[in-house]
């Protein structure tokens, strides 16, 4: 059994209202603040559960496709060499998915982004728009 802990999501502590990028069916896309890795999206689960095994077969399934959707996306957007796609809920235990582009230009591409030491790259409001704008139509989200 696993003991329920604050939750950040279901407080709406984060993520910031003003990276939404759109509802894909059972998750919620936000851009993450940090665009040093650019195009880092963040995938939430609408109801808070804290592991897989939680979820039904088909809401796994459903999970995978949202996820493998956005890295897809991504791959037309960036010039990527990989797709990171991370689930692990150390910090807020509520399922959120990390899909994050690799970048041809990645300082360390063979490392995990957590392990990548940088200055965080907060977006200026005209760009964070416009960034927005840019996953929305990928996405073909209005
Ligand atoms: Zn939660």
């Amino acid at each position: 059994m696993i003991e329920r802990v604050s939750c950040a999501v279901c407080e709406k502590a984060w993520p910031p209202d003003d990276h939404y990028i759109g509802d894909l069916g059972l998750t919620k896309a936000y851009l993450f603040e940090d665009q040093f890795f650019a195009g880092w999206t963040v995938l939430i689960l609408k109801e808070h559960r804290t592991e897989l095994f939680e979820l039904t077969r088909e809401e796994r399934m459903g999970l995978v496709e949202e996820v493998s959707r956005v890295g897809e996306v991504m791959a037309k957007i960036f010039e990527v060499r990989k797709i990171n796609s991370e689930l692990l809920g150390n910090q807020t235990p509520h399922i959120h998915w990390h899909v994050i582009p690799r970048l041809m230009s990645d300082p360390e591409p063979l490392m995990p982004v957590w392990s990548v030491l940088h200055e965080p790259a907060y977006l200026s409001p005209d760009v964070l728009k416009e960034r927005l704008s840019l996953f929305r139509r990928s996405l073909g989200i209005s």
